[in-house]
């Protein structure tokens, strides 16, 4: 089983053996058993895999096993009109989670529209959008601990270490997330929208609410302009999203870059603890890669509509995409001294 037929990125070579996992039970024996073969053989763990828009799999593949996780269910419960907690099951696909939501009026995901993949991954990454991340939202979930090969329930989200695109089950084979809890509102209006771009689309103040319907229409929208909404037909989309997370830097590491950037518009945002986050794209951009810069052959390249997505042009491979990569992350070094970090998983692979 080639992994490229399950990744957005159309990347990676066969899996060992290639286990679908339906149910809760058949999820936590495999894996189980997974785990077990690996260590006494001492091979690396067992890839879990949800919708792979989220990892570049090497060209070589997984010699051992990969599980992927096609669990479902979703279950709302309402607290009395002042709120309700969905539980969704981790193979259901994120954006017919966030859709449902939406359309039966309850508020709080709508930011978070359009994003590939499964819905045990999302906390793996804390994954957000628009000024918005799940863990605002995540109230606890249900996950296999690998490490101790027990199911543990009720894990609170405070313990998850979620973080920018980060917390401690990501790129670690810790857990396996089995359920997720979010906190819904009821609607029909938007917490406010903080981010500038999605308030001057939908023509509201930073800030202000919005209809959530609205608020998906005008996110969906916005993505696609970006090559960020799945489309098979489209190149663009052929990738795992932003392939390079922003760098957070303390603030005189954050100077020294707007110097040397010379240019008063760099973006910069302060983060809570005192550091200062810049736009990788922007750091791309203003390294001399354009968008639809190709890599080798010209069977990867950056996305025509968003310099931050690395794209498999059609025929391309784990290694020219890693290519790309190192070109890309070299040449910004090269012109801020700042190196970027790749935020997909890298599976028997390395930048
Ligand atoms: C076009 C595009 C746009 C994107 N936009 C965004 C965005 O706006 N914001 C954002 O944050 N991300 C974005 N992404 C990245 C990606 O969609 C998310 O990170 C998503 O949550 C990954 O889900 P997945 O099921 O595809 O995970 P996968 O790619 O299958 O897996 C990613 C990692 O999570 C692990 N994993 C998967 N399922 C589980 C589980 N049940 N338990 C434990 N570990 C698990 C895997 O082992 C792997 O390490 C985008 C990707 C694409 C292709």
């Amino acid at each position: 089983m080639p992994l490229a037929e399950h990744t957005t990125l159309r990347l990676g070579g066969p899996a060992g053996r290639f286990v679908i996992a339906h149910s809760e039970e058949a999820l936590v024996a495999a894996v189980r058993d997974a785990d077990a073969e690996a260590s006494a053989a001492g091979e690396r763990a067992p890839l879990v895999l949800g919708g792979g828009s989220n990892v570049l799999v090497s060209d070589d593949g997984v010699p051992g096993t990969t599980i992927l996780v096609t669990t479902a269910g979703r279950e709302l419960r309402d607290i009395d009109g002042a709120g309700a907690i969905l539980t969704v099951e981790a193979g259901e696909d994120w954006d017919t989670v966030v859709e449902a939501s939406v359309s039966s009026g309850w508020s709080g995901l709508e930011c978070l529209s359009g994003i590939p993949g499964r819905a045990g991954a999302v906390p793996v990454q804390n994954v957000g959008a628009y000024g918005v991340e799940i863990s605002e939202l995540l109230i606890d979930v249900d996950l296999y601990d690998r490490r101790t090969a027990t199911v543990r329930t009720r894990v609170p989200a405070a313990e998850l270490g979620l973080g920018y695109r980060t917390s401690a089950l990501k790129g670690r084979d810790a857990a396996v997330v089995l359920r997720i809890r979010l906190a819904l509102t009821p609607g029909p209006l938007s917490g406010p929208i903080r981010y500038p771009e999605l308030a001057r689309a939908l023509g509201v103040p930073v800030g202000a609410g919005a209809p959530i319907t609205d608020v998906r229409a005008a996110v969906l929208e916005l993505r696609r302009s970006k090559g960020m909404v799945l489309d098979p037909a489209d190149h663009d989309t052929w990738s795992a999203g932003s392939f390079f997370t922003n760098p957070v830097l303390d603030a005189a590491t954050a100077d020294r870059v707007a110097a040397s950037a010379a240019d008063e518009r760099m973006p910069r945002w302060p983060t809570d603890n005192g550091m200062v986050k810049l736009s990788a794209a922007w750091l791309i951009s203003q390294s001399g890669f354009r968008r639809g810069h190709p890599g080798p052959g010209g069977r990867v390249g950056l996305s025509s509509r968003h310099s931050l997505a690395l794209t498999n042009r059609g025929g391309g491979t784990t290694e020219d995409l890693l290519a790309l990569a190192r070109e890309v992350r070299d040449g910004v070094r090269a012109r801020f001294g700042v190196t970027l970090t790749p935020e997909p998983v890298l599976v028997g692979c390395a930048l």
